[in-house]
């Protein structure tokens, strides 16, 4: 796996380029649930209905501040680095970055749309992702069962989204538990959320990259 970079930068496996659009298909109402007037097979993960997006990765420029829904659901179901896309495990465990603006360690049990990291692709990703910059938090973590998914909720048995959870960031996707049923019946889906169990964290980046070099 080559890491895909722009301008010199190193651009996350995550990131979505400015040719990979999101497709507006048109939406129904089938069987008491979201769907697509014309699904496909690979509309819906686990009965979910997903965000159509197109796949060139490489081309065009990277939107560093977005994230490739399609990408971001294979990183984090079967657990590769959100940065060179290669496996992610550390000794059986994975290291998660996440940002952090009050220094807020990550918490036992919290939820997260950020897939793990190797330690080397993380020192890369404090130094040059503008959303690290006023901090971040970083811990290894045993387990990363599913949770459910973040997207835009529809209300029931309608077309009109709902409005996010934070009236002051409109773009904020909502959560939907997988045990949330009638939820996910109203739910499109951009993100994976995953849980983080067992959760140590780690401060010293340089020194755990260190031991344990970039695997390729
Ligand atoms: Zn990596």
């Amino acid at each position: 796996m080559t890491m895909y970079r722009w301008r010199g930068l190193p651009v996350p496996h995550i990131t979505p380029w400015s040719a990979e659009t999101v497709t507006s298909a048109p939406l129904t109402v089938r069987h008491g649930r979201l769907a697509y007037e014309h699904e496909g097979p690979y509309d819906r993960h686990d009965g979910v209905l997903w965000v159509r997006v197109a796949y060139a990765q490489g081309a065009g420029r990277p939107r560093f501040a977005g994230i490739h829904a399609w990408r971001q659901r294979q990183a984090i179901m079967h657990d590769l680095c959100m940065i060179c896309a290669e496996p992610a495990h550390v000794a059986g465990r994975f290291l998660f970055l996440l940002a952090a603006r009050d220094g807020r360690p990550i918490q036992e049990g919290e939820t997260t749309a950020v897939p793990p990291i190797h330690p080397a692709c993380a020192r890369l990703a404090v130094r040059h992702c503008p959303h690290l910059r006023d901090g971040w938090a970083a811990a290894l973590v045993t387990g990363t069962p599913s949770w459910g998914v973040a997207g835009i909720r529809y209300a029931p048995g309608s077309l009109v989204p709902l409005p996010g959870p934070d009236p002051e960031h409109p773009d904020d996707l909502a959560r939907v538990a997988y045990e949330d049923d009638a939820g996910l019946r109203w739910v499109l889906a951009a993100r994976e959320i995953i849980e983080l169990l067992d959760v140590e964290p780690v401060t010293d980046l340089d020194a755990l990259a260190a031991a344990r070099p970039l695997p390729h």
